[in-house]
């Protein structure tokens, strides 16, 4: 198996004329927390279904543990802690009751960590499942997913419903641990800044298609923000050379480039402007220098 614990190679999925995922090639490296991005209706949801072998693919292939997780679920789904998007989670439970449940198919349930876990979110044991709140539900399916530690945390949009806080530290936390133990975090997520913040590796998706994959030292360091000053205003988008994304208006204008730094800088200096400010881009300014504002 090498080091990856999911491996998608050329996966295409059609709902009639819509390609939900096209052409998807990626995979996932053990020990590491892995973003997912994309805008609503990238196709994020359809592609942890084929992980997870809800869905079988019909062109291309996917493997998580080597495996098929079609053919083989027992022993895949075995491996995996998983928190759906929709937290689809027994109403009728109490949240105790939910952590003995869900206990009982994992021979590796600990049962200290789930109750440490109940305390820090400070979820009341005794509630039940239907009268939670959006966030103390996510909360409650969270640990329902990694208190048997997985060797895969799957998470269809984590934070979805939490607040701020309990979005930065808490979550950031669990994810975290669950990587430097040596095991590996799949999550998806349309928040930029949350991606930026949890994740060593990133794989945008953008229409079903991977937009830009790679660790997210590499993106940045790959990726930079240009402030540029025009002598004169300017009264339609310039044309620059080496940069991905160009806005503004008047005199001053913010290029993404990638990597093309130099050709950017010269392109710059030939139209006689100057760059007032060269710093990092941020995932979020990546994002829409490649697949536009309107994406996200
Ligand atoms: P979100 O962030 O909104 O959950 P997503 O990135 O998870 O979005 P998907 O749920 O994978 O996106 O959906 C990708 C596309 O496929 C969407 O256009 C969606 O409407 C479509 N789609 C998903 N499942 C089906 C289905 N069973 N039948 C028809 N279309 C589907």
């Amino acid at each position: 198996m090498g080091n990856k614990v999911v491996d998608i190679q050329g996966v295409t999925r059609q709902f009639g004329d819509l390609k939900a995922l096209d052409d998807i090639s990626f995979a996932v490296e053990r020990g590491c927390v892995h973003g997912l991005v994309g805008a609503n209706g990238a196709g994020k949801t359809t592609l942890i279904k084929h992980i997870l072998g809800l869905l079988k693919a019909k062109s291309g292939t996917v493997r998580v543990f080597d495996q098929d997780p079609v053919r083989k679920p027992v022993e895949v789904l075995g491996r995996i802690g998983y928190l759906s998007e929709e937290r689809d989670l027994p109403e009728w439970m109490r949240i105790h009751e939910l952590m003995r449940y869900t206990q009982a198919y994992h021979p590796k349930w600990d049962m200290n960590y789930a109750d440490s876990l109940i305390k820090t979110f400070e979820l009341d044991p005794r509630q039940k499942i239907k009268d939670l709140s959006r966030g103390q539900r996510a909360l409650t399916g969270l640990i329902a997913a990694v208190a048997h530690r997985p060797d895969l945390l799957l998470l269809d949009e984590p934070s979805s419903g939490l607040d701020a806080v309990v979005r930065q530290d808490i979550l950031k936390e669990v994810v975290r641990a669950v990587a430097d133990e040596g095991r590996t975090a799949l999550f998806s997520s349309h928040l930029l800044d949350e991606v930026e913040r949890m994740s060593d590796v990133v794989t945008m998706i953008h229409k079903g298609k991977v937009v830009l994959h790679g660790t997210l030292d590499d993106i940045k360091a790959a990726h930079q923000c240009l402030t540029i000053q025009f002598s004169e205003e300017q009264t339609s988008r310039p044309e620059i050379a080496g940069v991905l994304s160009l806005e503004g208006y008047g005199n001053q204008w913010q290029a993404v480039c990638n990597g093309e730094f130099e050709v950017a800088k010269a392109a710059i200096q030939s139209l006689g402007a100057k760059i007032t400010e060269a710093r990092g881009a941020s995932l979020q300014e990546i994002f829409v220098a490649r697949v536009g504002r309107g994406a996200m």
